[in-house]
């Protein structure tokens, strides 16, 4: 089997892993990028990205071209009951030029970073490479083998998602949250253009539906559902699942009737989020979502992943210029990082609560206890948390030792 050498070994070409490696590479570290897929057009990835995820992108050089690749601009979020708007987050009066939310084809991201990753010498992309073992010496982590490709390299970064692979082989719990557990019907219908781009949550004598525009001229429907709701509906067949999708989403019924025609056009997703109980072993760091697990509410986990990448950066590039990548030095990405996740995860929570739960009063007095909010400085500050997260993430360009 050949061996490979490199700096860092970044296991996950998702948001985290390319903009990592960007970061590193930009910082004259070396890195080998292993994928499990061949192409970014992949299983379904979220694509609405924050403000702040936005920001990070655009510091990287690479926002404007994934945006020209063809994007949607929302004008913020909305929780409707009917004709109600029950809550009302407006992006647009966030300051410019990242107020919007912006619905961005994943394969546009990962195109633009991955392409600006190849600029570098020190980069090797080994795509279709999924990584199933780790490499140990004398108990510390020092490379993965995927397949023939065996890599050496001072660090091993799990960026492989939610089921991690890098965090199972490191024997890290990753500790689901069974409190937020979901069933989400995840499909897409054809949509005709619509006068103002927003992402809804609408709710009806049913579950839930997520609804909002995707490039280049469709609509997304997340249709939630409690855990093993799904099991129950798909029982009474097809013809009734319609219905119910169709009474959720009225204005789109006729595209309902026309393009759902047996339950296997319907892509059931189990929804879950959780925190792994550490995030660093001797020569091993987690970050994203193999470090913190995040569903669609809120829209949170793009952000997140390019911020902790951010976060990562300074901490990997002193590990690996002082040669120093035990636990004790990679820690400190987690120590800097988890309280930020933890505030954002309780957050997520607190909107799948107040979107999902079904309380009459409450919905009452929402549409005008919202009205009184939106007039307060109380709203610009949790509108800036959901935009941007907790806290200022700024990239350490002092470090970058290529433009
Ligand atoms: C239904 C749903 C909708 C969502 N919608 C949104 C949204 O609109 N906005 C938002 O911000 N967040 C959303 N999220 C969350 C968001 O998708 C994740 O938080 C985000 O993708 C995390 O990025 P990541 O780079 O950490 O992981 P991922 O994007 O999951 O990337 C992990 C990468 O690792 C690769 N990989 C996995 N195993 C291996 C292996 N063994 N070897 C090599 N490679 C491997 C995968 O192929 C993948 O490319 C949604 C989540 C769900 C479930």
């Amino acid at each position: 089997m050949p061996v490979s050498t490199t700096d860092v070994a970044v296991v996950g070409g998702g948001p985290a892993g390319l903009a990592l490696s960007l970061l590193l590479l930009r910082s004259g570290i070396r890195v080998t990028l292993l994928e499990k897929s061949r192409s970014t057009q992949r299983e379904y990835r979220g694509e609405i990205l924050q403000p702040g995820g936005q920001a990070v992108l655009d510091e990287l050089g690479v926002l404007d071209a994934a945006r020209e690749r063809g994007a949607f601009a929302h004008d913020g979020f909305q929780l409707v009951e009917g004709d109600r708007v029950l809550l009302d987050a407006d992006y647009r009066r966030l300051p410019a030029p990242y107020n919007c939310l912006l619905s961005l084809p994943q394969a546009h991201l990962l195109d633009e970073l991955l392409a600006a990753c190849g600029t570098f010498d020190g980069f090797t992309h080994l795509p279709g490479a999924r990584v199933g073992s780790l490499v140990r010496e004398g108990g510390q982590v020092c490379g993965v083998v995927a397949g023939e490709h065996e890599v050496h390299a001072r660090v091993v970064v799990g960026a492989d998602g939610r089921n991690s692979k890098v965090r199972l082989l490191a024997g890290i719990d990753p500790v689901r949250d069974e409190a937020f557990d979901q069933d989400v019907l995840w499909f897409k219908l054809p949509a005709p253009e619509e006068g103002r781009n927003v992402v809804r949550v609408r709710r009806g004598s049913g579950a839930p539906v997520l609804v909002y525009r995707t490039w280049p001229d469709s609509v997304q429907i997340g249709w939630t559902l409690p855990h093993g709701g799904y099991k129950r509906l798909a029982e009474h067949g097809v013809a009734y699942v319609r219905e119910q999708i169709a009474c959720a989403v009225p204005e789109y019924a006729d595209a309902v009737h026309e393009r759902i025609r047996s339950l296997g056009d319907l892509s059931l997703l189990d929804v879950f989020s959780g925190q792994a109980e550490r995030w660093a072993a001797d020569g091993l760091v987690l970050l994203g979502d193999s470090a913190h697990t995040h569903g669609p509410i809120g829209a949170q986990g793009i952000n997140l992943a390019l911020q902790d990448a951010v976060v990562l950066h300074p901490v990997l590039v002193g590990a690996v210029r002082a040669k120093d990548t035990g636990v004790g030095a990679l820690s400190r990405f987690e120590e800097e990082r988890r309280p930020a996740v933890t505030a954002v995860l309780k957050l997520q929570a607190m909107q799948g609560r107040a979107m999902l739960s079904r309380n009459r009063v409450a919905d009452t007095v929402r549409p005008a206890l919202a009205r009184v909010v939106s007039r307060t400085p109380l709203y610009r500050r949790v509108l800036h948390k959901l935009a941007h997260g907790p806290g200022t993430v700024r990239i350490r360009t002092d470090l970058f030792t290529h433009p």
